[in-house]
């Protein structure tokens, strides 16, 4: 049994998890890392996130990271709207708008795995941070010293002790269960079908990230560096409808050529369908156990919020606890990282989010044409193109939390 009481217990090695190791350990503070994969399937996680914002770049190289992505990205400084059905591009916002308020007016197209396997190195590489793969978290107890959790590596029952835990681990986190706290909230009726294609759709006009309109079928579609380069096209999927049947090469290419008709047929280098909920948790903290990321909070990918926020979350904890460890604060300061992050989960991110989907989804011919005439004119005018920008690029956000008290 450890029984080393100064450190942090982080369940999860998600982008969230790892990246509060790193923070906490340019802190002076140790972390322990528990992660249920193995390192020989740590990487064939299914696709999912990458668009980096400006906030959250800025952030990854206060720890080193950004340097380690960047190569391995796609700087993205344009985002476009598209009308489907009028096949037009309504509106593009140049992130350059942004180029007094950060050091990093782009986004950068850099997979969730790409982070995590840069990231996860450098956790080794770190003698602050342990990091246990093949190892589950089950369960945790705390007392006024600090938390004794559970964790199972091989069949074999371990217990970890550590001053905090935080659950990294992802939507369905057990911490957050077992403290019941309700993840409020609703899940969408309808699914998002992700098509990776190996196409280059930029000879039409497309950008690295384009946010697609349509009364029937809105889409995303999104660059991401290979080799080979591939672009992700999100549909929504009917819930009711077997997802075999959704995803057979047949179906997937009937959808890729409505979308965009080609006389070839699309490559398709993969597929999958996943449930979309727009969740916060009640509380984000309940004495040594805090939420952070996903467990904390789950929204649609549409806008690219759930991956920036999270590390939002992670870099905000870290500073508190770092000061709460050293004895410059108590642990009181841990109700101000819940008020601060849960407020921008819910009237940022929650809102955002939710509001991008109707955007896209909006079937009225009138509030459409509205729509694409505001989109259009915000794009147009500078001082509105940065406020949009800094609202979408989670700057604002960021600016916002540390405002409250
Ligand atoms: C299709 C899709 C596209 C998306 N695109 C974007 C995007 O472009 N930008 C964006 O910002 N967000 C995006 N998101 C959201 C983003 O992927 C998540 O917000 C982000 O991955 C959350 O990070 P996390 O570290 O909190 O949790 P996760 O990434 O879920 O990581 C949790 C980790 O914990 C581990 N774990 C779970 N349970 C246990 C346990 N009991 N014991 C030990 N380990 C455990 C898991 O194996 C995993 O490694 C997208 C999501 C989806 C589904």
């Amino acid at each position: 049994m450890s029984t080393d009481s100064d450190r942090i217990l982080i369940v999860g090695a998600g982008p969230v998890g790892l990246c509060l190791a790193l923070i906490l350990a340019k802190k002076g503070v140790r972390s322990i890392v528990v992660e249920q994969l193995r390192d020989d399937n740590f990487l064939d996680q299914v696709p999912r996130a990458g668009s980096n914002h400006p906030a959250t770049l800025e952030l990854y190289d206060e720890i080193g990271l950004y340097e380690k992505l960047e190569p391995r990205g796609l700087i993205a400084p344009l985002l476009q709207y598209w009308d489907r059905e009028a096949r037009i591009k309504v509106a593009e916002f140049d992130h350059a708008y942004l180029k007094n308020d950060t050091r990093f007016p782009f986004v950068l197209q850099c997979e969730r795995i790409k982070i995590v396997e840069e990231a996860l190195k450098m956790v080794r590489a770190n003698p602050l941070c342990e990091v246990r793969m093949a190892t589950t978290f089950t369960g945790f107890s705390q007392n006024d010293d600090g938390i004794m959790a559970t964790v199972e590596t091989e069949g074999r029952t371990e217990i970890i002790a550590a001053r905090y835990i935080v659950s990294g681990e992802g939507a369905r986190s057990i911490v957050r269960k077992q403290l019941d706290i309700d993840f409020e909230g609703f899940t969408y009726s309808d699914n998002t079908l992700n098509i990776e294609v190996a196409y280059d759709f930029s000879q039409h006009g497309y950008t690295e990230r384009n946010y697609i309109s349509d009364p029937v079928e809105w889409s995303n579609l999104f660059h991401w560096k290979g080799p080979p380069d591939r672009w992700r096209v999100h549909f929504p999927a009917d819930s009711d409808e077997d997802p075999e049947v959704l995803t057979t090469p047949e179906a997937l290419q009937a959808r890729l050529q409505r979308f965009l008709p080609n006389s070839r047929p699309y490559e398709i280098v993969g597929s999958n369908i996943y449930t979309v909920h727009q969740r916060v948790a009640q509380k984000f903290r309940a004495g040594r156990a805090i939420l952070a990321g996903d467990s904390a909070h789950v929204n649609s990918p549409i806008g690219a919020m759930g991956l920036n926020s999270g590390i939002h979350d992670a870099f905000n904890l870290a500073d508190k606890l770092a000061r709460i460890l050293s004895g410059e604060a108590d642990a009181s300061l841990l109700d101000l990282y819940e008020r601060q992050r849960r407020h921008i989960a819910i009237q940022h991110t929650q809102a955002q989010t939710i509001r991008n989907k109707k955007l896209l989804q909006e079937k009225d011919p009138e509030i459409r044409r509205r729509n694409n005439d505001e989109l259009r004119r915000t794009a147009e005018d500078p001082k509105l193109a940065r406020e949009f920008l800094l609202r979408s690029s989670l700057i604002n956000s960021l600016r916002e939390a540390e405002r409250i008290q």
